[in-house]
């Protein structure tokens, strides 16, 4: 498929200028193939994971829209949905860059148990927002507390819709769109398209166009990621992690586990075997977590246990391999995780990542 440049699209200069400064010239398929749709108005399903560059595909014509067409200057005109703050985190970095020259005021909204980040926000609504980058439940208590309208919000994007129905946030979603007009331009991208998705989709968008990343799909993953299983017994699978993490070309190793306690173990044991290995997970406060983020990020220390939910969205590139030290529950968090290695990370750089799986635990 040919790949278009951002200049041939009918991107705002404002954007173009941004996209200029940060050295970005070709778009990616999906952003080759989305960027049009949205810049028209359309009703859009993406299915397409991190690492294709979805982020921009729908930030890019989002904040052409906003600069172009006429809108309310005191409403909230576009509302981002996503699963995690860091993922939220993330969206709102690629925002503030790509919205350099475009004064659009973005506010990012996610938890965290201070109440002063809580207030910030809230006064970050009453001075004006035009697109808010939220997670779920951080929104809906705003909600509640009358702190923000959504009632003349005309652009609503979900991200990760998937992963959002995974960890329960699917009724908190069907809330927030209650609260928006029925008149707006509604983005959905996700990784897999499982059944409740399909119906939130029908449900709520209106003649969507779909777009379908290379190789996006439930059992499909990312074509230059070689996956490995090896057989363990359970008590003997930290053993079989720091054998791989021995490798010389394991510089950045992310384990997956399915729980805060089995995640912490393994970080504390691969430590006592005299491997060092960080953690995240959400018994740890958000200081904890950015701190072994840093580690990991900086290569001072090379493995990373982590919770599919804490890892969700985080950014970390160069990924060597990724460890399924215990099953995933769905096909989404599968490719979720091993997508983690093999990112764009630019054609010159592109080389073979590895991922690994273990399996052997009792299911
Ligand atoms: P995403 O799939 O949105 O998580 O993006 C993955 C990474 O690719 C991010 O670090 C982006 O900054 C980067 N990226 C996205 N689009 C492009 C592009 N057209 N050219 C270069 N880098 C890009």
């Amino acid at each position: 498929e040919e790949v278009g440049y951002f200049e041939d699209l009918a991107l705002s200069d404002d954007v173009l200028d941004a996209l200029w400064d940060m050295r970005f010239e070709k778009c990616t398929p999906v952003q080759g193939r989305c960027i049009p749709h949205i810049l028209e108005g359309r009703d859009l399903i993406g299915i397409a994971q991190t690492g294709t560059g979805k982020t921009a595909a729908y930030l890019l014509p989002m904040l052409s829209l906003l600069q172009n067409e006429p809108h309310a200057e005191d409403a909230v005109n576009c509302l981002i949905m996503a699963p995690t703050r860091e993922l939220a985190q993330q969206i709102d970095q690629a925002l503030q860059g790509f919205a350099y020259y475009t004064h659009t005021n973005g506010v990012a909204v996610y938890g965290g148990n201070d109440g002063i980040r809580f207030e910030q926000e809230r006064k970050a609504f009453a001075k004006g927002a035009d697109i808010i980058v939220a997670t779920p439940g951080r929104l809906i208590s705003h909600l509640q507390l009358g702190n923000l309208d959504l009632s003349r919000t005309t652009h609503l994007i979900l991200d990760e819709a998937d992963r959002m129905l995974d960890m329960g946030f699917f009724d908190d979603i069907k809330t927030i769109i209650k609260e928006l007009p029925q008149e707006r331009q509604t983005i959905l991208f996700s990784a897999t398209m499982p059944a409740p998705i399909l119906a939130l989709a029908r449900a709520t968008l209106n003649r969507p166009v779909n777009i379908r990343a290379e190789g996006a799909d439930a059992q499909a993953t990312v074509p230059d990621i070689t996956q490995f299983v090896y057989q363990a017994h359970d008590l003997d699978k930290p053993e079989v992690v720091a054998r791989i993490a021995q490798a010389r070309d394991a510089s950045k190793v992310m384990v997956f586990c399915r729980t805060k306690r089995a995640a912490q173990r393994l970080a504390d044991e691969l430590q006592e075997r005299g491997f060092p290995a960080t953690a995240i997970h959400g018994d740890l406060n958000q200081i904890a977590r950015e701190r072994s983020l840093k580690k990991f990020r900086a290569g001072t220390v090379r493995i990373l246990v982590a919770t599919d939910v804490a890892a969700r969205g985080i950014d970390v590139t160069g990924i060597s391999h990724v460890i399924n030290y215990e099953c995933p529950d769905t096909d989404s968090t599968y490719v979720h995780r091993i997508g983690r290695t093999g990112e764009l990370r630019g054609e010159q750089q592109r080389r073979q990542h590895r991922q690994r799986s273990i399996a052997g635990d009792s299911r």
